[in-house]
């Protein structure tokens, strides 16, 4: 069972001579951690974009736990993806609370619990009304995260999380997030240029290379073979 289906897909942006994503095919499995791995402007962020529905492709598929979201005239905006995100920059709501900022935009009935239940999963119990500024970066991207999975996605995305934290804090996140989204049990992609990352992080890793897929394997199997 795939959560994510990549067929075939093309991305050239705008006034640019060559795509960034090259007839790309990648089917990654429910439950599963995947590191996109490679040099900046290996077409990462790029991929993950797309997934997202931030950017459109001109050719191939996209299919999210079955359903299909992108396929030439077909096209499912980015809020009806079921699609979590996290950014470098965690992009919280500085005048919001933590309480505020992981339900932004969460209406349903089970609000309250729901975003109790978040706060739990990334041990911030207490500090619901805090401010972003009142929050040590990682605890900044552990409410990122939370509010990332508030609605309960099956896909996470998230775009470099760690490149704003210490050395420390780094090692510290990567088991964290590991353990949250497999609690979570959703499928995540995670955009990285740091092989350390990708080996605590990861189920499998895919190594981009000029837009296409250069190597494919599990943490182990990349690594063996450098
Ligand atoms: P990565 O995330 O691996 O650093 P990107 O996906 O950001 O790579 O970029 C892939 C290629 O696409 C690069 O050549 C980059 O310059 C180009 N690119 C990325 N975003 C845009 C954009 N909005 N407009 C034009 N070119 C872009
Ligand atoms: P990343 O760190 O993910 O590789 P960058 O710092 O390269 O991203 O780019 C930051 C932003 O600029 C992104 O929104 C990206 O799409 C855009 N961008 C990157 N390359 C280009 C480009 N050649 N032309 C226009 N926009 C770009």
């Amino acid at each position: 069972m795939y959560d994510i289906e990549l067929k075939g897909i093309t991305k050239t942006y705008a006034g640019s001579s060559e795509a960034a994503v090259k007839n790309l095919t990648l089917s990654l499995e429910r439950g599963s951690i995947v590191t996109l791995l490679g040099p900046s402007g290996c077409g990462k962020s790029t991929t993950l974009r797309l997934i997202a529905g931030f950017e459109q492709a001109e050719e191939g598929k996209i299919v999210l736990a079955g359903k299909t979201v992108s396929d030439g005239g077909c096209w499912t905006p980015p809020e009806k993806r079921g699609v979590g995100m996290v950014f470098q920059d965690y992009a919280l709501f500085p005048h919001l609370t933590v309480f505020e900022n992981v339900g932004f935009g969460y209406k349903e009935k089970d609000r309250n619990e729901r975003i109790k239940e978040v706060l739990e999963l990334v041990s911030l119990q207490g500090f619901e009304k805090r401010y972003p500024n009142e929050l040590s970066g990682g605890q900044q991207q552990r409410v990122a995260l939370a509010r990332a999975l508030t609605r309960r996605p099956v896909v996470v995305l998230l775009d470099e999380p760690f490149s704003n934290l210490d050395a420390d804090l780094r090692v510290q996140m990567r088991m964290d997030v590991r353990r949250i989204i497999k609690e979570a049990g959703a499928t995540a992609v995670f955009v990285s240029h740091d092989q350390k990352d990708a080996l605590a992080i990861s189920d499998r890793v895919v190594v981009m290379k000029d837009g296409e897929i250069q190597q494919d394997g599990t943490p182990r199997e990349i690594y063996q073979f450098p």
